[in-house]
């Protein structure tokens, strides 16, 4: 098969290359998958350069998510058919541990992840069991479903698992430019919340209004604590979600109300936060980490895409042999929403 490869880590784009290298054989209770569309994410411009955290053995095929169409079944698969629309789910999960047999297999303790442990979704073909795998809605489009399935499964995870987030309440929303800060205002807006977008350039603001955003913050120019408090006639918000970390971090966590909850599912701008920890018992703050949804969450945001109840935001598509443009623009942060690496003639 073909497929967008690295041989070695590299800040360079071009150590992405398209080559051909072997189709991956479906083994028992695996299927093989003809992908159709993949989205670019920043953890595949971490793992090219070697940042990631985890190490792969060369050569290697990333790409976290992906969605396709069933090509061949390996032996002892019966739930699905050739020809089925599938995605599989990023978290590979081991469906044995107590966390998976509890149905919260999305902190499954042997997990492996598609694209960082096991050949990912940049190649004509993947392989991954029958158990991973979610079924993509007849009307909704590959591309579609590749754009949205990540982001919008986080920002639910997020938001309505996690923090419980109900209608009437205010949630702010940082890095709302960015893949899962743009599908966290509509996730947001679909629960009914009051949302306070923020992000560092105006442009993205106005992106972010017209996804429905009520408010607005440059965290460049103005500091996100007092803007809340501004905009909440003193009181603070009742829910934050945090994905920068650092100054931005600290400033979320005094512009939450007493009682309320901040989610946090990153923390590229800062790791270690030095914070006052009287704020949390003396306001009764909760803070949850999250990130990584279930299949069943991810699956429900797929049906409400299909529905057109949440919408990706694609920047770019590309073809395939174009990972290295694609990764490029990503770390250029000149864009607002998905980039698509795709087969053209094929969809
Ligand atoms: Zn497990």
């Amino acid at each position: 098969m073909k497929a967008a490869i690295i041989h070695n880590y590299s800040e360079g784009f071009s150590s992405l290359s398209y080559e051909e290298v072997e189709t991956p054989k479906p083994g028992v209770g695996e299927v093989l998958i003809r992908v159709k569309a993949r989205a670019v994410n920043h953890c595949d411009t971490d793992l090219r350069k070697g940042i990631f955290g985890i190490e792969q053995p060369f050569p290697w095929v990333m790409g976290v998510d992906a969605c396709g169409e069933i090509a061949e079944l390996g032996d002892g698969v019966s739930n699905f058919s050739i020809g089925d629309r599938v995605a599989p789910h990023f978290l590979l999960t081991c469906n044995t541990c107590q966390n998976c047999l509890e149905g919260k297999e999305n902190i499954c303790e042997r997990a492996e992840i598609l694209g960082v442990t096991v050949w990912g979704g940049y190649g004509d073909y993947l392989k991954c069991k029958s158990t991973d795998l979610i079924r993509i809605p007849e009307t909704l489009s590959d591309i579609d479903a590749a754009a949205g399935q990540l982001p919008f499964a986080t920002a639910w995870e997020s938001l309505i698992v996690a923090a419980s987030l109900s209608a009437g309440e205010s949630v702010l929303i940082t890095a709302a430019g960015g893949g899962v800060g743009s599908a966290a205002i509509q996730v947001a807006k679909l629960a009914g919340a009051r949302v306070i977008a923020a992000a560092g350039e105006s442009s993205k603001l106005e992106r972010a209004r017209a996804l429905g955003a009520d408010e607005v913050i440059n965290y460049t120019t103005d500091n996100i604590e007092d803007c809340c408090k501004d905009l909440t006639n003193g009181r603070g918000i009742d829910c934050a979600l945090e994905m920068i970390g650092g100054t931005i971090l600290k400033q979320t966590i005094g512009a939450i109300t007493p009682g309320g909850r901040v989610v946090v599912i990153g923390a590229h701008g800062g790791e270690q936060v030095e914070v006052d920890f009287v704020e949390f018992f003396r306001k009764h703050i909760t803070v949850h980490g999250a990130g990584r949804s279930t299949k069943a969450h991810a699956s429900k945001v797929l049906s409400l895409m299909a529905n057109k109840q949440l919408i990706p935001v694609i920047h770019k598509t590309f073809h395939l042999s174009e990972a290295a443009e694609a990764h490029k623009l990503m770390e250029s942060r000149n864009f607002f929403g998905r980039m698509i690496l795709t087969d053209k003639d094929s969809i």
